[in-house]
């Protein structure tokens, strides 16, 4: 397979959170927001779309019928994730889900409710330990997906105690 050149960075504390929240549900399936800021410039060079996803928007998965290969996001759950997302200056750019035992990779279901140009990210869950994460947009036609490279951005704290750190070696010399 080629390498995508579409970037889904994700800040660190967000991928631990989605991690968290497919343990937290298994066997079910999790599902929430990711709210962050489309064609982030400046981060990466090279690429053809880089998207950064800097908070999340955990929801209740809704599906009673089989909530351990499907999940369901309501208009009103759009609604909420929108307004979470104005509120802290952030757009909804997509939305994640888990695969209880199962690879990370869409389901049928999954491609035949998804929308175009947000990003999906699944995390694959097996024995409720959360493994493989990946990221794919539903291209126009609605009829395949296509890869994105998820990418983990430090935190602000973290680049902070790397910047302490580089220093106090430097005077350490
Ligand atoms: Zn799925």
């Amino acid at each position: 397979m080629a390498e995508s050149k579409k970037i889904l960075l994700i800040n660190k504390d967000a991928e631990a959170k989605i991690r968290a929240h497919g343990a937290e549900t298994y066997p079910h399936e999790c599902c929430g927001a990711m709210l962050g800021k489309d064609d982030v410039t400046g981060v990466v060079v090279g690429v053809e779309s880089v998207r950064e996803v800097s908070a999340l928007f955990p929801l209740i998965n809704r599906r009673d019928d089989s909530p351990r290969n499907r999940f369901s996001v309501t208009s009103e759950d759009v609604m909420d994730a929108e307004k979470a997302a104005r509120e802290q200056g952030l757009d909804v750019v997509g939305w994640y889900h888990s695969h209880p035992d199962h690879p990370a990779r869409p389901s049928d279901f999954d491609r035949e409710h998804a929308w175009p140009w947000y990003s999906y990210v699944i995390v694959s869950v097996a024995q409720g330990k959360p493994e493989d994460m990946t990221s794919w947009r539903l291209n126009d036609d609605r009829a395949s997906y296509e890869p994105e490279s998820v990418r983990i951005h430090p935190t602000d704290a973290e680049l902070d105690r790397l910047r302490t750190e580089i220093d106090a070696k430097r005077a350490a010399k």
